[in-house]
């Protein structure tokens, strides 16, 4: 049985993740930080349908709350086979009124993080040669997104890390891949209105809007058996938007 930590799964696309990597036999760590009762929801109906997973609470814009989440998988499992760096926010602001603050907390909690769980699970990976890395990144890190530049840049950096970082360990086996999400309903996309989703299909090939399972198999294809040649790739699951 893999143990897999998914950051941010307390909902949307993370809670996806786990739901998914549960129903395919792993023990599922699911971080969470601030929805702590989604996060207990998520752990109940797991449990309940006969599977594997725990609760973490961890802030994974801190470094020390990271080491200390790890320090605690390792007391209850030898380390972490599988990581999806999932945890996101998002804001909308001109460039020009984002704030230091606002930049420093998106790139904290959007890059940093990825950075401080990759560090903290890849020595268990190396010793072990093998391993998988999942970040998600976005469609706006590939082809920007106007009142989001901090986010895209983010973002953009996320995919910078996968690449590097899966040049770096693929002599340990371990593979290192981002999924790049287009337009998903989430709370994070909750503030649209139907009328903003209308017009965002009308650039999606498909004229869908995509759901948190769309991510979630795409991220459990990479960490499978099928994706072990695959690594250091951007999978975008966006239904054609460019
Ligand atoms: P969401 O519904 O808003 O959920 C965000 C998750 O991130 C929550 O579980 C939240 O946990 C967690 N999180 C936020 N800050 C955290 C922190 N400091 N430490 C630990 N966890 C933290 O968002 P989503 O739509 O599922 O997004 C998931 C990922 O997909 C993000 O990286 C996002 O950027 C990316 N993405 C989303 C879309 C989209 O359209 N939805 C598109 C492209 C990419 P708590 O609530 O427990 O704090």
């Amino acid at each position: 049985m893999r143990n897999v930590l998914v950051t941010g799964a307390s909902r949307g696309i993370g809670a996806q993740c786990a739901r998914l990597f549960a129903q395919n036999e792993d023990n599922v760590y699911i971080n969470y930080y601030r929805s702590q009762k989604n996060a207990e929801g998520l752990l109940d109906e797991l449990l309940g349908s006969g599977f594997s997973a725990h609760i973490i609470k961890a802030d994974v814009s801190d470094p020390i709350q990271v080491k200390e989440m790890f320090a605690q998988i390792e007391t209850e499992c030898v380390g972490i086979d599988v990581l999806v760096n999932n945890a996101g926010i998002a804001q909308t602001k001109l460039f020009t009124d984002i704030s230091d603050k606002d930049w420093d907390k998106m790139i904290a909690v959007n890059l940093s993080s990825a950075f401080y769980c990759c560090r903290a699970a890849l020595p268990y990976m190396i010793r072990r040669k093998s391993g998988r890395i999942i970040n998600i990144s976005s469609v706006w890190g590939q082809i920007g997104g106007s009142c989001e530049v901090h986010y895209s840049a983010a973002k953009a950096g996320i995919i910078g890390l996968t690449k590097a970082l899966a040049q770096e360990e693929g002599l340990s086996g371990i593979t290192v891949n981002c999924v790049a999400p287009g337009v998903i309903r989430t709370d994070m996309t909750s503030h649209l209105s139907e009328d903003d989703f209308n017009a965002l299909k009308e650039e999606i090939a498909t004229a869908v809007i995509g759901t948190p399972d769309d991510i979630a198999k795409a991220v459990l294809f990479l960490a499978s058996p099928s994706s072990s040649f695959i690594t250091g790739q951007v999978l975008p699951v966006n239904g054609g938007q460019c």
